[in-house]
């Protein structure tokens, strides 16, 4: 972490559907992320986007009526809204249908491998899930069926360029087994590794055109399209503006330090076929993989006919963003699946936000407006052990920096209960107002500290917290959260 380039990328959203709560938490994580190097000085660059082709979407735009652009365009807007709804600090946001931002440094990937040898025309025989996008094996099915969709696959017959990911294959393995990549959570790492000894030395890269034409073409071959790897994956160095190997890129991807934030389900993609690509092309590899596990509803997987599907657009309307950024990262476990629910929303809120740093911050200014007519002047620096925060919060372990923080929170309450400040000042001494006095001093320092080490979760709220305790005079401050009418 001694690197001044922090690159943080989350995943590319398919379009094809509304945004959800997962991608939600994984905004959110890699925010936190991104503020928390910001707020170190680093240099911080923030990527988001969108990943936009696929038959799936040429389908659902002939349905509709309309191009596939419209189409993306459209749905592409619905996830630029879920960045402002959750306060989302990102840099830029990247589109794969965008020619000139992407296609340049997809095209320039693809030539150097193929340069290599290590693309191969072959024909090719499989099946393929339109639900998934993609090619499955005989293994993978349920009774005949693809085990996500439920759907016997297609049988597919095709000439297809296929990447030579046997030979890296080992390379690769090395590098996650001696942390070069490191893959995180630990559990995902062994997973990984797993998978990665049984994986097939070959991969498909491209469709034919007349199977799939909504996608970036394959340089120098007019009948074939590139199927998602190199299409979808490259985003993390073409938004970097890799094609000419500009100033960015260079700084954020060859010097920096590269964190990609993924959900579980596609890790095979970034831990396995990414970095190989990565090695032929004579490119750096990442530093780490983050990987989020998935988000139930009350204790349920979310389906449209349990009807309990999460909207996050609805529940930031309703309960306000820093509550529910706070939510997602304290209650979610790091690296592995957790649950939304109402009732357990309101119990965190409740007791951590509500009663916990918003009643601190209420009864400590209103002290020091009554008894010190606000005259006070506050600094951080409060002997609680705040490395361990920053520890976690560099490594993802959101839920337990915040853990950390609400003992701390906990701790100062306390403190104020049993110094009863509000029986000491009444008493008229002079040695019990200083004490009074002593107090309001220390417990405004821990607060500010408070304040720094809440900004990367719930920015909002800790910047309202600075502003309330280095304003002269301090006043009484409204509650940062109200009581939930539940
Ligand atoms: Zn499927």
């Amino acid at each position: 972490m001694d690197r001044d380039f922090f690159y943080i990328t989350t995943a590319i959203d398919y379009v094809n559907a509304a945004p959800h709560i997962g991608h939600a938490l994984e905004k959110v994580e890699a925010d936190a992320l991104a503020r928390f190097f910001r707020q170190r000085g680093k240099k911080v660059f923030f990527l988001t986007g969108t990943d936009e082709h696929g038959s799936k979407i040429a389908a659902k735009a002939e349905e509709l009526g309309i191009s596939p652009q419209e189409l993306v365009d459209r749905n592409a807007a619905r996830f630029k809204q879920l960045l402002s709804a959750y306060n989302i600090s990102n840099d830029d946001f990247i589109r794969t249908s965008d020619r000139q931002k992407h296609w340049p440094g997809a095209q320039k990937l693809w030539r150097q491998l193929a340069e290599n040898g290590d693309l191969v025309k072959d024909k090719y025989r499989g099946l393929y899930c339109i639900g998934c996008e993609a090619f499955i094996t005989e293994k993978e099915l349920v009774d005949g069926n693809c085990p996500h969709h439920k759907k016997p696959p297609q049988v597919i017959e095709e000439e297809n360029y296929f990447f030579n990911f046997g030979k890296y294959k080992q390379a690769v393995i090395e590098k996650i087994e001696n942390d070069e990549l490191l893959v995180m959570p630990l559990s995902r790492k062994h997973e990984i590794l797993n998978i990665l000894k049984e994986a097939q030395d070959r991969v498909s890269f491209s469709r034919p055109k007349d199977k799939l034409d909504w996608g970036i073409p394959v340089p120098d071959d007019d009948s074939q399209v590139m199927y998602v790897w190199v299409d979808a994956l490259s985003n993390y160095i073409t938004a970097l503006g890799y094609a000419d190997e500009g100033e960015l890129f260079v700084n954020f991807w060859q010097k920096g330090y590269v964190t990609h934030v993924i959900g579980k389900d596609i890790l095979r993609f970034h831990a396995a076929i990414w970095p190989a690509m990565l090695i032929a092309a004579g490119v750096r590899l990442p530093d780490r993989i983050f990987t989020h596990g998935f988000i139930t509803s009350e204790g349920q997987k979310m389906s449209k006919s349990l009807g309990n599907v999460v909207d996050p657009f609805a529940i930031v309307e309703k309960y306000g963003t820093d509550p529910v950024r706070y939510y997602l990262l304290r209650e979610i476990p790091a690296g592995d699946d957790g649950d939304f629910s109402h009732k357990r929303f309101v119990e965190v809120y409740t007791a951590e936000l509500a009663n916990g740093i918003g009643n601190l911050v209420s009864r400590t200014s209103n002290m020091i407006a009554t008894y010190l007519e606000g005259k006070i002047s506050l600094q951080r620096g409060s002997d609680f052990n705040w490395e361990r925060i920053e520890e976690y919060t560099a490594n993802l372990q959101f839920d337990r920096a915040l853990q950390e923080i609400q003992v701390i929170i906990d701790e100062t309450n306390k403190m104020i209960d049993e110094v009863k400040p509000w029986q000491k000042w009444k008493s008229g001494q002079a040695d019990d107002q200083e004490e009074v006095r002593e107090l309001l001093q220390r417990v405004g320092g821990v607060i500010l500290d408070l304040a720094f080490y809440l900004k990367p979760f719930i920015p909002q709220t800790a910047e309202e917290i600075e502003s309330i305790f280095t304003s002269i005079p301090i006043v009484k401050a409204k509650p940062l959260f109200p009581r939930l009418n539940e």
